[in-house]
């Protein structure tokens, strides 16, 4: 990597950011495609998260946000994409000809692609458990929907909170369950974890699908070098389960597709991955 006064500024931003795994992963796509970029991270407190932005964008450059300032970063954006209105959150960002901050989702896309990777086509019709209601299920309801899913059932440990995401983002075919014991029996195509549930050492599963009488298949959105707690328990119900390993890289494909109009080496981004994650 060559860098001169000349190589547009990237940066994650949020706090924590030390865990993250997308520098490596972007800067091994700048790399692979030879764009003049350089992608950092900068812990930032929610009162400076305005001035990152617009100054990295103003300065031809971009990034990222992450937890906790994607709702902050909505609010900010002068020019906010179809997705970041709908599911209230922004983890993309970079500046127009104007001098205008433009803002994009790209979980929900990066989900969508994920999605489809996983069941091998398109998922319509499918009816699909959804865990959580953060901005990650938000964005994961969003890709659902667009991909004509027949039902969502949304369960999540403050239900008042999947009630608002229902209500926001789901239309007809959003349901919520108020607790486990509801959906007991029931047969779900898919069920999603986008709960935090998994990230610390010692989580329990988000959910036990043996409560099901059918799991179809399971993508947990938290990832690490271990097995997640949803992947485990989806092995020994001989569930077959993907972590949110390749929404990752798929999210910051899509990043890296708008910030340098060109497809994002997806191999290179996933090859560093596993890297990362020493496998
Ligand atoms: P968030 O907005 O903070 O939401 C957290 C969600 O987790 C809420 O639904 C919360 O329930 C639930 N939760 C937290 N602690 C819990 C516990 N002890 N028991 C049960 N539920 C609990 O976070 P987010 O942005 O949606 O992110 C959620 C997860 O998705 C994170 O692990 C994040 O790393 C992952 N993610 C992955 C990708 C990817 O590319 N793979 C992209 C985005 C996010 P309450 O509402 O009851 O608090």
């Amino acid at each position: 990597m060559n860098i001169s006064s000349a190589t547009r500024v990237l940066a994650l931003l949020g706090d924590p950011v030390a865990h993250s795994l997308s520098p490596e992963i972007q800067n091994a796509a700048c790399v692979e495609t030879g764009v003049d970029g350089v992608y950092v991270a900068v812990r930032c407190a929610k009162d400076d998260l305005e001035g990152f932005m617009r100054g990295l964008a103003r300065a031809g450059g971009g990034g990222n946000v992450t937890l906790p300032h994607k709702e902050k970063a909505a609010a900010v954006v002068d020019l906010p994409s179809e997705a970041v209105r709908r599911t209230g959150a922004c983890n993309t960002f970079w500046g127009d000809e104007n001098g205008r901050v433009v803002g994009e989702n790209t979980d929900v896309e990066g989900f969508r692609r994920a999605l489809r990777i996983f069941v091998g086509g398109a998922p319509a019709g499918m009816r699909v458990l959804l865990l959580g209601a953060g901005g990650a299920a938000r964005a994961t309801l969003m890709a659902l929907l667009e991909e004509d899913v027949d039902e969502v059932v949304l369960l999540n440990r403050t239900t008042e909170r999947a009630r608002a995401v229902a209500r926001r983002i789901g239309g007809q075919k959003a349901r919520v369950a108020n607790m486990s014991i509801e959906v007991k029996g029931q047969s779900f195509d898919l069920v999603v974890n986008a709960t935090r549930l998994g990230m610390r050492p010692g989580d329990p599963s988000p959910f036990e699908l043996g409560l099901l009488s059918r799991v179809g298949g399971a993508i947990d959105l938290v990832y690490g070098k271990d097995p997640t707690p949803l992947l485990r328990s989806a092995a020994e119900f001989g569930v077959r389960a993907v972590d949110g390993g390749e929404m990752l890289v798929q999210q910051a494909a899509v990043a890296f597709e708008r910030w340098w109009g060109m497809p994002a080496p997806l191999e290179a981004m996933r090859e560093e991955l596993r890297r990362r994650k020493g496998g």
